[in-house]
């Protein structure tokens, strides 16, 4: 399924792909793909070589059970089935190298992404109200102490540090946020799904993510084996990273027709992140935790659409945050920045005057056929004409691998530090005395609880 002979065929121009993306791909990874490649060709046809002799020898010992030479094919046959078995051996041990290096190897990379580090990005558009002044009086932290909307310290003490409660209009600003984002998703078509957080290892593979980090960090929280979980036994499970992995998961294997694309859906789930190496200012408060509410969008489309729902995703988005009154910025990623799976991807920074820096809030990924091969994701075309020869009408069906796209809706804890260090209401002190909640909040909001802040 994966596309080793592209690789093979162009090996110059995959290399250097895995190079100005930084992937942690073993240097020698291309050489190792052609070379592992030629090895299956030449094992495949060891194998049907001595399947065909041994075939040879047992029906010459069936003719002439009675003939003298018998005995000797026999013991030819034992050599040649033992060959068999041994070059069968040898192709699976070929295959299993060739899809565990395929499992980390990165997508193509469009065309138009600048080469480089983080700060190679390049600025598409800039969007809401002028950048207010940083100032210390404005961060969330502070800002969420005064008006007592998170608890930090139940959080740490229950979980461990970077874990939290949502507490008073803290918790009704996930509700609201989550259900007005989702109002705005199902209105533009997209299907509302509620996800498991728990899912195999396996499916975060097929997507891209590695289980592991070179220096052998995990990134994500296993379940240990020993903990049984439902009826999944011992199954490999972790604790999603993302929405996005159980929202292809819905797809994978299945072939669509043409018209039943695009389809596309927007799923609630957790994302658990354990965010190892990650460390200083970012993880103060909310902005980097290791357990977050997440909206993410999600469409599976045929392959010359995905750009342009690509652009469709940015739409909504830029909808979603423009209702909510952000300064933010829409930035496409260089190569570096792209993770394994996206072919391209846009991130959303929204200007937080507490931190006195812009910060993501949202990321999009065209992920092109990446998963969709890796997850058996398909739709045929048919072409109708007439047959060269006969010249009698015929149909030719075409199978092709579709393309994903993922993107952020509402991330919570960053629109909650965007919404508080830009919406709150300080006293003469610089104390936080109230939040301005964004209009478009409103009909999303759960009343009743009177503290006259908002
Ligand atoms: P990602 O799937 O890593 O692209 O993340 C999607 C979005 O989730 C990002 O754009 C951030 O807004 C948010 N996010 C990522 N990691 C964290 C974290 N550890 N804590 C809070 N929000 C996060």
């Amino acid at each position: 399924v994966l596309n080793y002979k592209a690789i093979a065929q162009d090996a110059e121009a995959h290399a250097r792909n895995f190079d100005i993306r930084k992937s942690l791909v073993p240097e020698d990874a291309v050489q190792s793909i052609v070379s592992l490649r030629a090895r299956r060709v030449e094992l495949k046809r060891q194998s049907e070589e001595a399947a065909r002799q041994r075939k040879k020898v047992t029906d010459q010992i069936k003719k002439n059970p009675g003939d003298p030479e018998v005995k000797k094919a026999a013991l030819e046959g034992k050599v040649l089935k033992e060959r068999l078995v041994e070059v069968t051996a040898q192709l699976e041990d070929v295959e299993n190298r060739l899809l565990s290096l395929a499992l980390r190897l990165p997508n193509d990379t469009h065309p138009d992404v600048p080469v480089g580090p983080e700060s190679a990005a390049k600025l598409l558009s800039e969007h809401g109200p002028p950048l207010t002044e940083a100032s210390p009086q404005r961060d969330h932290v502070t800002i969420a102490n005064a008006l007592k909307l998170l608890d930090l310290d139940s959080g740490r003490l229950v979980t461990g540090s970077s874990w939290y409660y949502l507490v008073n209009e803290g918790a009704l600003l996930e509700m609201a946020l989550t259900n007005y984002a989702m109002s705005l998703a199902v209105k533009r078509g997209f299907t509302p799904v509620m996800t498991p957080d728990v899912i195999r290892a396996d499916a975060a593979q097929r997507c891209g993510f590695q289980p592991r980090d070179p220096d052998g960090a995990s990134q994500m929280y296993h379940i240990a084996p020993d903990n049984e979980v439902g009826t999944s036994g011992h199954a490999d499970l972790i604790l999603a990273g993302t929405a996005e992995i159980p929202l292809a998961g819905m797809f994978a294997g299945q072939t669509f027709k043409p018209k039943e694309l695009p389809r596309k859906v927007v799923g609630l789930g957790h994302a658990f992140r354990a965010e190892a190496g990650a460390g200083g200012a970012d993880t103060r408060g909310l902005y980097r935790v290791h357990q977050f509410t997440k909206l993410e969008l999600f469409a599976v489309t045929p392959a010359d659409e995905s750009e342009a729902t690509m652009e469709e995703f940015r739409s909504l988005q830029t909808e979603i945050f423009e209702g909510l009154g952000l300064t933010f910025r829409v930035l496409d990623m260089p190569t570096e920045e792209l993770g394994a799976s996206a072919y391209r991807k846009y991130d959303m920074e929204a200007w937080m005057p507490g931190r006195g820096k812009w910060g993501e809030i949202s990321s999009t990924s065209n992920c092109t056929d990446y998963q969709s091969r890796r997850l058996h994701i398909r739709y045929q075309t048919n072409e109708h004409g007439l047959h060269p020869e006969t010249k009698k009408p015929w149909t030719v069906t075409t199978s092709h691998f579709a393309h994903t796209l993922n993107g952020t809706a509402v991330a919570v804890p960053r629109l909650i530090v965007a919404l508080l260090e830009n919406g709150a209401v300080l006293n003469d002190a610089g104390e936080a005395v109230a939040l301005n909640l964004p209009k478009a909040l409103l009909p999303f909001w759960v009343n009743g609880l009177d503290r006259g802040i908002i």
